[in-house]
Formats: structure tokens, sequence, C-alpha cells
């Protein structure tokens, strides 16, 4: 086992702070405050590769392990968690259930076009009635020749208001609901497919979490990934890997924090002397410090297992369960150490606290982690 990164980790790491803090940190308080993805920042990552991080070289991408594609999202999220999550949701669900269901065909079409950043995706699985529940969809989706015709409202889709490519789970047959659940590559200007507002949210605010539209929504055979019923198979699958992305966001919002509290520590004079010199501050600090290695270990033992081709469902639950409510508690404190000004728009400490908090919400929110893991905790023979 070896703890120290390797040249190739250093680099990413490097290289992907160099760009959040040249080309986000100077914006990122800004499109919190107006709600607007920098989408021309967005066009300089594509051709970066930022789009295509797992994506195989063959289609353009960059084919990063998982460690890297970890520390890439930990990185952008450090300075701006809503570009953050655009890049983590669409290399983890939006692009990497085409490549593991996808056909050949379907992979020869789309994972260019996303890899590139040609096309971002969105994973559409959430409705009014279907959040932890996702036995619960109701957007259906009936044959009709070569063709589905599919009706249904999705709701809180990150990347929604942009989005070029959706996966979205209608379910066939309402008798039989779970085993007829399946997903559809739909595209941005197909009929009957549109987006609707954009929702006010507490953080993440850069990002355009939409809800998607879908009237008698014509789609061809060719866009069903996998085969109908398939669908709930590839949510999991998809979810699994998109753990790992909503852990490193957090860890990457508490490691901003984090990094905020020290600096402000060193800085700010109270009785004469930097709060820094307080034990209670260093106390802090250290808490803070030791829970956010924990969370990273945690991380990368989900890398690991996962590029081991082994089944990771376990360990990426745990990343995500600690790692977000980690970022909530050291936000929190970060906001502490800052004081009054910690609860002013006018320091990031503001901003990373009311981005971490979704961090616990999305893609299974903390008792549906735990659920998870002691479902796996359980089924061990004693
Ligand atoms: C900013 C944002 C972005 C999002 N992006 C996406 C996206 O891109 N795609 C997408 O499909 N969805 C997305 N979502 C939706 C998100 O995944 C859901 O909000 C989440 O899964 C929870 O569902 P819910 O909101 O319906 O809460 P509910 O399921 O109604 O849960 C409410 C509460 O009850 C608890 N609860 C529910 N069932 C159980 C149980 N069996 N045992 C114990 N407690 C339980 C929950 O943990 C929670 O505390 C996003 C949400 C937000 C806020």
């Amino acid at each position: 086992m070896n703890f120290n990164p390797c040249m190739k980790h250093k680099l990413v790491r490097k290289t992907v702070r160099l760009f959040a803090e040249t080309e986000l940190s100077p914006i990122a308080h800004e499109i919190d405050r107006d709600a607007r993805l920098p989408m021309e920042v967005l066009y300089k990552m594509g051709p970066l590769n930022y789009f295509g991080l797992q994506a195989p070289k063959k289609y353009g991408g960059a084919a990063m392990d998982s460690i890297s594609y970890a520390i890439a999202v930990e990185e952008l999220s450090r300075v701006c968690a809503a570009v953050g999550l655009c890049v983590s949701v669409h290399n983890s669900v939006g692009l990497f259930p085409i490549l593991k269901f996808g056909t050949r065909e379907q992979q020869d079409r789309f994972i260019p076009r996303l890899a590139s950043g040609e096309y971002i995706g969105a994973f559409s699985l959430t409705e009014a009635n279907a959040g932890s529940d996702a036995g619960g969809v109701e957007t259906h989706a009936v044959k009709d020749g070569d063709s589905y015709i599919i009706n249904g409202t999705k709701i809180f889709v990150t990347n929604g208001g942009i989005c070029d490519l959706a996966l979205i789970f209608a379910v066939a047959d309402f008798n039989h609901p779970r085993q007829s659940t399946s997903v559809f590559m739909i595209q941005k200007g197909q009929a009957g497919f549109s987006v609707g507002e954009i929702e006010d949210l507490c953080g993440m605010r850069a990002n355009p979490v939409s809800s998607l539209f879908l009237e008698d929504c014509r789609v061809p055979r060719s866009q069903l990934l996998g085969k109908v019923g398939d669908g709930l198979k590839i949510g999991l699958a998809a979810l699994d890997a998109g753990r790992i992305g909503i852990a490193v966001q957090a860890l990457g919002i508490a490691q901003g924090a984090f990094d905020a509290a020290v600096k402000y520590s060193k800085e700010r004079q109270q009785f004469n002397k930097p709060i820094a010199s307080f034990q209670t501050i260093q106390n802090y600090l250290a808490d803070m410090a030791t829970w956010i290695d924990a969370a990273r270990l945690l991380v990368y033992r989900a890398c690991a297992v996962k590029d081991s081709g082994r089944p990771y469902s376990a360990e990426a639950a745990m990343a995500k369960l600690y790692c977000s409510e980690m970022a909530t508690r050291v936000t929190n404190m970060a906001v502490q150490v800052h004081g009054g000004y910690g609860y002013s728009k006018e320091y990031d400490v503001e901003r990373y606290f009311r981005d971490a908090k979704v961090t616990e919400i999305y893609e299974g929110t903390s008792e549906v982690q735990r659920m998870v893991i002691s479902r796996a905790v359980l089924s061990k023979l004693t």
C-alpha cells in the first residue's frame, strides 16, 4: 500500500488547480450571485478533456484512472463547486452509463461528442413522486413501431438548462414498473422534449438545475440504452460511479473552506493576537484537517476498488456519506472561524457552507447511503 501520490496524480492536481484558480476563482462569487454557468469557461474546458476525463482515447477522452478523475473534480470544486458538479455529473452519470451499457453504434455516435464537451450530459431519474424511491417513476414510454412515445416530467436535473443529451428514465409497463424501467438517450431539439424553469437553489447556484418535459416525445429504438427493463440496473451502476463524484465535490468544498479558514485565522487579530494562536481555533483546524484526510482516503479506496473491476457500491456509498457529512461540518466550522465575516457574502466560506449541504442530498441522501452500507454489512457471512 503506497500512500504517496504518484507523479501522474501530482500533475493532475497541479494542472487542474492552476486552471481553477486562473479561470474560476475570479468569477466564482459573481456566477453564484447571478446563478450563471460560465459557458465561456466551459468552452475552454472541452479541448482540455474535462468532459471526457475517463472516456477512452479512441473517442477523444483522457482515459484517466478513477483517482485522477477524483482529483480533477476535487480541485474544480475546491474553487467553484457548481462547475465541479457540472463536470462530475456529465462524466459519471451522463457519459459513463453509455460507455458501460451502450451499443458500439451508440458509443460511436454519442461518446466523442460528450467527451469533447460539444454535448453536455444529464441524468434524469427524479420526479415529483420518485426521489429516494426510484421505483416510483411515472414517466411513461409506449412502444409505437420502431419508436417509443414518452410522456412525463422530470425534476431537479443537474445541467438540465444546458444539456444536449439527457438520460431519461421511463416505465414501459405500469403493471411491472421495476421490471420495465428503461433509459432513453434524448437529445436537445428532439420534438416533444423541453427544458423547464431553472431552480432557484440555496447552493450550487451557478448550475442550471431544471425540470425537463416530455410531451409525446418520439424516440427511436436506437436511443434506448440497454434493453427495456434495464433501467434500475443502469441507474444503480451510474449512481455507484456518480457517488464517487459527489464525494469528491464535497471533499473539494471542504478543502476550499479549510484553506480559507487557515488563512483567515492567521490574519485576523483579536486580543492583539492572530486568532490562530487560540487553542480552540487550533482544535477546530486540527479536527477539520483530520476529517478531510480521512474522507480523501475513503475516496481513494472506492476509486481503487472501482478500477480493480470488483463491485464497489458499499465503498462508494461510504465515501459519499462520509465526505458529504464531513463537508457540512467543515464548512460550518470554517464559517465559525470567520466569525461574523463568515456569514457575509464578502467571504467565500458563506458560499462553501451553502454548496456543501446538497452533497448530503443528491444521488441518494445520507439515509439512503446508510441503507446501501448496512445492506452490504448485513449480507456478509459471519
Ligand atoms: C441541486 C440538486 C440537483 C439534483 N440533480 C439531480 C439529477 O441530476 N438527476 C436526478 O435524477 N436527480 C437529481 N436531484 C434529485 C435528488 O437526487 C433527490 O432530491 C434525492 O434523491 C432525494 O429525493 P427527494 O428530494 O424526493 O426526497 P425524498 O425521497 O422525499 O426524501 C425526503 C427525506 O426522507 C428520507 N427518506 C426517504 N426514504 C427513506 C427511507 N426508506 N428510509 C429512511 N429515510 C428515507 C430521505 O433521506 C430524506 O431525508 C437533484 C437534487 C438537487 C437538490
